[in-house]
């Protein structure tokens, strides 16, 4: 067998309030893999990560970790048998005891102290071991909890949302070390991230939970660029969810549970003028300018095209304003 993790078909129903909060859940992840799992608010990701860990107990289904099965209607291994880490939200370390005595709270962390050691100096954090969790910061707690999911030398690292309690100038610079730090132990991870920058930059698989349902599970770029539900592309950020009907040049199409119909996904940005490239085979589209916000280097606009609002997003270099009269077309197949 070659992938190092295997979910067959985990449901999870909370007893106390009858919320299924996973259906159905089947995946697969091969060794260095990482996979960000990406979804709503209540979607099932902290669950999905839980139940992998041990944390919670499925209702149905089988989990495979490096060829041993740790859940099935027979089998529960308990979470420190399982080799794997979780590191929460909230980094969960232990306010009463030192950095050092963290990281090296693990069952087998003694064994590997010279790679822990080697972890301390490349993520930095030699100078705290003797202080106290509430002594250093948020960046700092996160390298620690990190290091010390990493100290038992885990197949499978499990990081539910590791950047979202960081402010936004931290964040860019943890992400790199985090990147770095996964590419230095060639560690199999498994993320819960709500931001999509964070799943497109750091994972080489994106896994969409919809409802507690797997919706997708593809390459980055496919996720945003060929979305199977009307979901999954508005999670990858701004879009346009279209008739098929009326747009039938675009190729990739999918049905829309909502509205019943099959319908395309158009980014803001796949609108173009149409003076700017008159070769284009698509036909025209043309629109009333409703409004229009300038953010950075290009115009928002909304368009009324009489039968549709668009949202489009045109470079700043050109001249626009309200109630002008455009021509678009859509740079796309
Ligand atoms: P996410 O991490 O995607 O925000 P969760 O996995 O935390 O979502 O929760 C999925 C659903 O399960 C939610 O509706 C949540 O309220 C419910 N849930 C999670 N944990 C429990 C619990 N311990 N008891 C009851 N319901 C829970
Ligand atoms: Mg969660």
């Amino acid at each position: 067998m070659s992938e190092l993790l295997k979910v067959h078909n985990i449901s999870k129903t909370f007893r106390r309030n009858q919320v299924h909060a996973l259906k159905n859940v089947s995946f697969e992840c091969d060794k260095q893999d990482v996979i960000s799992v990406v979804g709503a608010s209540g979607s099932g990701k902290s669950t999905l990560l839980r139940i992998i860990a041990g944390l919670e107990i499925p209702n149905e289904g089988e989990i495979i970790l490096e060829d041993n099965k740790i859940n099935s209607s027979e089998v529960f291994l308990s979470p420190e048998k399982r080799n794997c880490s979780l590191v929460f939200q909230d980094f969960a370390l232990f306010p009463n005891m030192s950095v050092r005595e963290n990281i090296f709270f693990g069952k087998n962390a003694s064994k590997n102290k010279p790679m822990i050691e080697e972890l301390i100096e490349f993520t930095r954090i030699k100078n705290l071991l003797n202080r106290y969790p509430h002594e250093i910061s948020g960046g700092q707690q996160q390298r620690v909890a990190l290091v010390r999911a990493l100290s038992i030398n885990p197949s499978l690292l499990l990081l539910d949302e590791p950047l979202s309690q960081l402010d936004n100038e931290l964040k860019h610079q943890v992400r790199n070390e985090l990147i770095h730090l996964i590419k230095k132990v060639g560690a199999t991870v498994l993320m819960v991230s709500h931001d999509i920058e964070d799943a497109m930059y750091m994972a080489n698989k994106v896994l969409i939970l919809n409802d507690g349902v797997v919706d997708q599970i593809d390459l980055p770029s496919k996720i945003f660029n060929l979305p199977s539900s009307s979901y999954v592309a508005r999670l990858f950020g701004k879009t346009n969810i279209l008739p098929f009907n009326d747009f039938s040049y675009i190729k990739h199409h999918f049905f829309d549970k909502d509205r019943n119909e099959e319908v395309v996904s158009v980014r803001p940005h796949e609108f173009k003028l149409n003076h700017s490239n008159p070769s284009s085979k698509n036909p025209e589209i043309k629109g009333k300018v409703l409004s229009i916000n300038a953010i950075g280097a290009f115009y928002e606009i909304l368009i009324d095209t009489g039968k549709f609002e668009l949202l489009v997003h045109i470079d700043k270099v050109n001249q626009i304003k309200t109630a002008d009269d455009l021509s678009l077309y859509i740079d796309k197949k």
